[in-house]
C-alpha cells in the first residue's frame, strides 16, 4: 500500500523511516508530560509452568501510546527515561500499576485458578536500583494493595549486576530478606563469572532468548544442549529456578522442558496483552 503511493508518501508510510523521524530529542522532552497524562500502559506475558502448562504468574512489559507515533515498545524510550531520570517515577508507577492489577487477579480469581494465586513479575532499571527509596517504595506499595511479598518478582538484568558493589545489592538483599523474589534477567549475555551468582541475592535464572533461539532444531546442536544443561544443573544446585525467555514453538518448549527449565515465556503460550487475558489463560486448565 506504502510503496504503491510513493514518493513522500512511502517514506511517511515505512515504519523505518517513521522510526528515525522520531527524534530522540523529541520523544525525550515529551516523556514527563506523558507520565501525568497517562499515555503510558501496561501488557501482560503470562509466565507458564513447563511441567504442567499452567500460568504462573506474568511479566509487566511497560508501553507508551503516543499521541503521534501510536503505540511505542520500552525499547524506544527506556533508554531516555534512563537517561533523564524519569525512571524512577516511571519504575515506580509501574510497580504500583502491575502490583495492583496482580491484587485484582487474586481478588477475582485467586484459588480458582489452576496453579493458585497469579504472581507478577516487574522490570527494575539499574537508575531505580541505586534510587535510594526502591525498598521504601515497594513496602508501601505491597502494603497499600495488601499483596504479599512472595507474589512480586523483580527482575534485574545480568549486565546491571556485572561489578555490583555491596551498596548497589544492598536493597535487593533487603528485598529478597522480605520473600520478594529477585531474577536475574537476559542471562548468559552479560559475561559475568557463574560463581558470582553466589554473592547475588537472586532466587530465579532468566535465560537470554539467545539460548531459546538455539533450540529451534530437533534435535538442537548437542553442544547447546550441553550449555544450557549445564546452566541448569548449576542453577539448580544453587537453588535456583529457570525461567525461558522468548519460546516460539513447541519444539523449543519441548527440549527445554526435557532439559529441566522450569517456567516458559514467549509467543508460543501469549504475546503481551492487556491483563483481562491473563484471566482467561489463567482459568484454562492446562491438564484438562
Ligand atoms: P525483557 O524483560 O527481557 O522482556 C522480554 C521481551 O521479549 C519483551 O519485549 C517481550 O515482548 C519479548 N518477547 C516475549 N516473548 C517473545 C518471543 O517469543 N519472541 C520474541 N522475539 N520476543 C518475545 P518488550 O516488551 O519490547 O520489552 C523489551 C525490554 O524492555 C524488556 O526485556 C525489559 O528489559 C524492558 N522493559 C519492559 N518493561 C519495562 C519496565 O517497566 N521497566 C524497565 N526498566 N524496563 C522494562
Ligand atoms: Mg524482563
Ligand atoms: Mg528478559
Ligand atoms: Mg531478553
Amino acid at each position: 500500500r506504502a510503496k504503491s503511493a510513493g514518493g513522500n508518501r512511502f517514506e511517511l508510510a515505512d515504519p523505518e523511516a517513521d522510526a528515525r523521524a522520531i527524534t530522540r530529542h523529541g520523544l525525550t522532552t515529551a516523556l514527563p508530560a506523558a507520565l501525568d497524562r497517562n499515555e503510558f500502559f501496561i501488557e501482560y506475558q503470562p509466565l507458564v509452568h513447563l511441567g504442567d502448562g499452567s500460568v504462573r504468574g506474568a511479566e509487566a512489559l511497560v508501553r507508551w501510546l503516543h499521541p503521534q507515533h501510536g503505540v511505542l515498545g520500552p525499547d524506544r524510550f527506556i533508554p531516555l527515561a534512563e537517561h533523564t531520570g524519569l525512571i524512577v517515577p516511571l519504575g515506580r508507577w509501574v510497580l504500583e500499576e502491575s502490583i495492583r492489577q496482580a491484587r485484582e487477579w487474586r481478588e477475582r480469581y485467586g484459588e480458582d485458578t489452576v496453579a493458585g494465586p497469579l504472581r507478577i513479575n516487574v522490570n527494575l532499571s539499574p537508575c531505580q536500583l541505586s534510587h535510594p527509596g526502591l525498598v521504601q517504595d515497594t513496602v508501601d506499595i505491597l502494603e497499600r494493595t495488601g499483596v504479599a511479598p512472595e507474589a512480586l518478582c523483580l527482575e534485574v538484568t545480568e549486565s546491571a549486576l556485572i561489578g555490583a558493589d555491596d551498596d548497589l545489592l544492598k536493597p535487593l538483599r533487603r528485598l529478597a530478606e522480605m520473600g520478594v523474589d529477585i531474577a536475574l534477567d537476559d542471562f548468559g549475555t552479560g559475561y559475568s563469572n557463574l560463581a558470582n551468582l553466589r554473592r547475588l541475592p537472586v532466587s530465579i535464572l532468566k535465560l537470554d532468548r539467545s539460548f531459546t533461539q538455539s533450540m529451534q532444531q530437533f534435535p538442537a546442536d548437542p553442544v547447546d544442549l550441553k550449555i544450557v544443561e549445564g546452566i541448569v544443573s548449576l542453577a539448580h544446585s544453587l537453588d535456583l529456578a529457570v525461567t525461558v525467555e522468548g519460546v516460539e514453538t513447541g519444539a523449543q518448549a519441548e527440549q527445554l522442558r526435557i532439559l529441566g527449565c522450569d517456567t516458559a515465556q514467549g509467543w508460543y503460550y501469549a504475546r503481551p496483552g492487556p491483563p483481562e487475558r491473563l484471566h482467561d489463560l489463567a482459568l484454562v486448565d492446562a491438564t484438562g
